[in-house]
């Protein structure tokens, strides 16, 4: 099995490069890097049909990721995982076709592993020894886990507000974890002039072009598990937005590749906590671009990030799709983390709930519309924040008598 990969593209100037070597930004405008394939080659190679004697992991869609031999894949098992109907949560939201697409059960209990697996699989086919990055929390996780796999030093520079689970999760598996004061923008700081003092690999939020591609393979998962249809509605939980940029790139490649059911679409909706909604703002005055959230505040720490580098392909996705995007409080993320865990025994992350926030109110407000399929992801596993956990407290229960 091998890649369809050609080359990379700046998502700005378009402008061509190779993919024999280390590449991380435009040399010419600082735009991301994105791969590009040989599509009509993978259409006349590969039926869809295909895929179904493959392994359900997200290798299974070789062609149209970046890697070029197996033996640099580096995998900790990267199973597809469910898209789970939630009948009784979706009563509860008036959304009867609600799905959710569950991350938490990846390797490092978040959807960061996708992008991990593909990014560090290909930083050890170019030769990589030390890789940095800044991180909200589940990226450095996920990093410094496919990093030790590979034997790749991984170097992570992140908030000290980070859930302290993450923090500890990140430095069992052997990472070099750095705390700063501040946000995720504050730690790419850091990382910035760390990687151009010591000839480090920026494994930085589209800063490498192959994060996203990982986290693509959700795309292609929801496509597939819905016979290669689209949802009428995906509602993401948006930080730097590489998941939805991810899927957006997903779907188009489809589409061209002639997987895609004819007119399959859906609307992309970006949710984000009021406390950090630089995408919500952007988009609500019509601008290309965002502006740095001056006090990024959220317990959903895998969406504070003030200012993301690919905002304009999130804005951009969002408009083609005919989406949204919708700010939620802590408060409201914080109820619906419980209404997920108590009507559906699914323990939602903070970001996964505010994904829920959000779609529950588009459909209060009608924007949702009756009967419409609804998938919103859940991009990780609330056991990674313990501290944030809901429910009634354990009560002692005194010697000799019974539970009431
Ligand atoms: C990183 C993260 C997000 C945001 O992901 P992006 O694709 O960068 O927008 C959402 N949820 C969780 C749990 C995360 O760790
Ligand atoms: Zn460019």
């Amino acid at each position: 099995m091998t890649t369809f990969a050609t080359h990379l593209e700046c998502a700005r100037c378009a402008m061509f490069y190779e993919l024999d070597t280390i590449q991380q930004t435009c040399a010419r405008d600082g735009g991301p890097l994105l791969v590009r394939y040989d599509l009509r080659r993978v259409h006349d190679a590969l039926a869809p049909e295909a895929l179904r004697a493959r392994a359900p992991s997200l290798w299974r869609y070789r062609e149209l990721l970046p890697v070029g031999r197996d033996e640099h894949v580096v995998s900790l098992g990267e199973s597809m995982t469910p898209l789970l109907a939630a009948a009784r949560l979706g009563r509860a939201l008036a959304m009867p076709r609600l799905q959710v697409k569950d991350e938490g059960l990846l390797p490092t209990a978040t959807f960061k592993a996708r992008g991990a697996a593909v990014g560090v699989s290909r930083a050890k086919e170019l030769g990589v020894t030390t890789l940095a990055l800044p991180t909200a929390g589940n990226a450095g996780a996920a990093w410094a886990a496919y990093g030790a796999r590979a034997g790749i030093r991984v170097v992570v520079v992140m908030p000290e507000t980070t859930p302290q689970v993450i923090q500890r999760e990140t430095a069992a598996y052997g990472a070099d974890v750095w705390l700063v004061p501040g946000s995720i923008a504050d730690a790419g700081a850091v990382v910035r002039k760390a990687c151009a003092e010591h000839g480090w690999y920026d494994a930085s939020t589209l800063k490498e072009p192959y994060r996203v591609e990982g986290k693509k393979t959700m795309g292609f998962e929801v496509a597939e598990q819905l016979g290669w249809t689209l949802p009428d509605v995906i509602v993401y939980p948006t930080g730097g937005g590489v998941g939805l940029i991810g899927m957006w790139k997903a779907f188009a490649e489809l589409r061209e590749v002639g997987w895609l059911a004819a007119g399959a679409t859906t609307r992309f909706v970006a949710a984000q906590a009021a406390g950090c909604a630089p995408i919500v703002r952007a988009f609500e005055e019509g601008a290309d671009e965002s502006v740095p959230w001056p006090d990024p505040v959220t317990f959903a720490a895998g969406i504070r990030v003030p200012k993301a580098l690919g905002d304009f392909l999130v804005l951009r996705a969002l408009r083609e799709s005919g989406g949204a995007a919708v700010a939620v409080s802590d408060d409201d993320i914080a109820a619906h983390m419980r209404l997920a865990g108590e009507r559906e025994g699914m323990l939602v992350c903070p970001e996964g709930a505010a994904a829920l926030a959000a779609a529950a109110r588009l459909r209060r407000e009608g924007w949702i519309r009756d009967g419409e399929r609804v998938v919103v992801f859940n991009t990780g596993s609330g056991l990674k924040y313990a501290e944030s956990l809901q429910g009634g407290a354990p009560r002692p229960l005194a010697p000799g008598s019974l539970p009431s």
